[in-house]
């Protein structure tokens, strides 16, 4: 996973993106900080935006990046772990949709569903932490849950609907 921070002055995010001001650095951990696993969808109207570069620069969050997808001027994704005093969490939280992001919180987990799953590898592409993936030389498509953050990517594009999730309903 890859931890982002607030640059001062220089930046490893393409400029006009809701990354831009950040910059690649170790990741950091404080056993009292709040933790969760977020899908941040960016419409049109905000993918320009700087967003994530305020919401640490001025929430002290930091947030370790699973995957982003972003176009300026079209929609964007970002998967990620956010993290941070649960105060400032939550106000984080508010900025970003108060922002016009949708954000989803992850509170459950995915499993597969052996039965249904015929192997055609397509949630592989979509997969932001290498839990789904091809296996070499056999080419058969695995599933390693410990991988899983359970982002729901992969449950849309699945045809065979293999991919399940289950509910933590203490977290929701
Ligand atoms: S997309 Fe669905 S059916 Fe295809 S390999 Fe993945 S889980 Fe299996
Ligand atoms: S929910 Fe699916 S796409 Fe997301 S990490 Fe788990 S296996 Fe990969």
């Amino acid at each position: 996973m890859i931890s982002l921070l607030v640059a001062q002055g220089k930046s490893g995010a393409a400029a006009g993106s809701p990354l831009s001001g950040l910059f690649l650095s170790e990741k950091i951990k404080d056993p009292a900080m709040h933790a969760e696993m977020l899908v941040l969808q960016f419409s049109r109207e905000v993918v320009d935006q700087p967003i994530i570069y305020r919401l640490v620069k001025d929430f002290g969050l930091e947030f370790n990046l699973l995957r982003a997808a972003i176009n300026p001027r079209q929609e964007g994704l970002i998967v990620m772990e956010l993290r941070g005093h649960p105060k400032d969490f939550r106000r984080g939280l508010k900025y970003l949709r108060d922002s016009g992001v949708k954000v989803k919180r992850v509170a459950g987990e995915v499993r597969r569903n052996e039965d249904r799953c015929y192997q055609c590898g397509t949630c592989t592409a979509v997969c932001p932490t290498g839990a789904l993936y091809l296996e070499r030389p056999s080419m058969a498509v695995a599933f390693e849950a410990a991988k899983c953050s359970a982002c729901e990517l992969c449950c849309p594009v699945c045809p065979a609907r293999a991919m399940e999730v289950r509910l933590n309903r203490s977290a929701v």
